[in-house]
């Protein structure tokens, strides 16, 4: 369903060419049983925009070819077109451009910090994460603290799932070494006080990490004025492929790590008695990477750059609120999660229906939600619940949409609830 030019303008559209943006996504134009697509589903996966589309077609239909190992022209173009969108999404997230290591997204990126800082644990020492993380920002600290018999320490949310700079100063003790949090829950939406948190941790000697997986495509990421010394982030959920994604670091910091994954390109000489290593980013970046997936990735952050996030973010606050209060003048429907600031998601069960079955009814209206515990079963059983319906609308989105989400609900609730 697309909005009529002009139609949504004194609605709030205004600032966003809404028509234009949608146009740009293909998968919006499609129709899901015979009803047209109303995508509701950004938390999950974002649809990628047609210059996305074209830079990752270019790369593989005129210079499939591998970077930094080529004397040839097809190689030159490769490498070159790979360096310059590591240079433009760093640029973009406020970070260097030798502080960009591409891995396959988020989950890779944690994974590789709780692998080689995460290595320099002790005994007794511990990490700091909050109850609204995504099982990424929890399982790879847990092996990290079986691995070195540290200690896994989680900070709560209050009753309305926001997260207190009050309460992780009060979780920290002289043997925090790492805090690792979530700058936008997934689950529920909260946006936490991540640039205090990461200044708090620095004053302290604490080594921090943002999961920005939800949050860089939502606002404006800054890793430098965040303060922290790592940041995670997926492409899919920025308009890229899947399997590319990013963690930012200072190249200091990345240069005083040990390496992770060993193999191609991480090496700069290989005995069978000894290697020496590359130079960061490269020293992470083990193997044929995704060099399309990176170009791709460039391409997403142009596209979004030009929309720009300022932009972006005022409209989805806008469609955020819209959405809010539709689900709150409904009976039986009880949002799980209030916080102060929301980010990206709104998280609800029906009183009596399985969120399962309410998201499969959604579906069969042409409405994409996701259903089940968002990989974030903590925080759900923090509310007592195992499942979730949840909607994360994106600035694509339209009033017109949100009204036809409520209008398919009050159906379903009133049919089958
Ligand atoms: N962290 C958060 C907050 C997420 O929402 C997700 C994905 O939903 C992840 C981490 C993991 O991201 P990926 O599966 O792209 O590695």
């Amino acid at each position: 369903m697309t909005a009529a030019p002009g139609k949504n303008a004194d609605r709030g559209d205004a600032a966003i060419d809404v028509p234009t943006i949608r146009g740009q996504l293909p998968a919006l134009s499609r129709t899901v049983h015979d009803k047209p697509l109303i995508y509701l589903d950004a938390a999950a996966t974002t649809p990628r925009p047609q210059p996305v589309i074209d830079a990752v077609t270019s790369y593989e239909t005129n210079y499939p070819a591998n970077v930094h190992r080529g004397v040839h022209e097809l190689s030159g173009e490769a490498t070159a077109a790979y360096e310059d969108a590591r240079r433009r999404i760093a640029a973009f997230l406020g970070a260097q451009t030798h502080g960009l290591v591409f891995t396959r997204g988020t989950t890779e990126s944690i994974n590789l910090v709780a692998n080689t800082s995460g290595g320099t644990l002790e005994p007794g020492d511990e990490v700091l994460i909050s109850a609204l993380e995504h099982h990424a920002n929890i399982v790879p600290w847990q092996l990290a603290c079986q691995r070195t018999g540290s200690a896994l320490r989680v900070v709560d949310v209050d009753d309305h799932a926001t997260l207190h700079l009050a309460a992780v100063e009060d979780a920290i003790t002289d043997r925090t070494r790492i805090i690792a949090i979530t700058q936008v829950s997934n689950a529920v939406g909260t946006l936490t006080p991540i640039r205090e948190i990461c200044t708090l941790a620095r004053s302290r000697g604490i080594t921090s990490l943002v999961d920005a997986a939800q949050a860089a495509p939502h606002m404006g990421v800054d890793f430098a004025d965040t303060g922290c010394d790592f940041m995670a982030f997926s492409g899919h959920k920025m308009y890229a492929p899947t399997g590319i994604g990013g963690l930012l670091a200072s190249p200091s910091m990345l240069d005083a790590m040990p390496p992770w994954q060993g193999g191609g390109d991480m090496i700069r000489t290989v005995s069978f008695e000894s290697c020496t290593w590359n130079e960061v980013p490269w020293k992470f970046e083990a193997g044929t990477p995704n060099i399309g997936g990176a170009i791709g990735l460039g391409a997403a952050v142009d596209w979004l750059g030009g929309i720009g996030m300022h932009a972006i973010a005022a409209r989805e606050q806008e469609l955020l609120g819209d959405a809010v209060a539709r689900l709150h003048s409904i009976d039986r429907i009880r949002l799980i999660g209030e916080p102060t600031k929301r980010a990206g998601a709104i998280s609800f069960v029906v009183e009596g229906m399985h969120p399962a079955d309410v998201g499969a009814m959604l579906d069969r209206h042409g409405i994409a939600v996701r259903a089940g515990h968002h990989c974030a079963q903590p925080i759900l059983e923090r509310f007592g619940i195992s499942a979730t319906v949840r909607i994360a609308p994106a600035f694509y989105n339209t009033h017109d949409e949100l009204e036809s989400f409520e209008a398919a609900l009050r159906r379903i609730i009133d049919v089958f609830g």
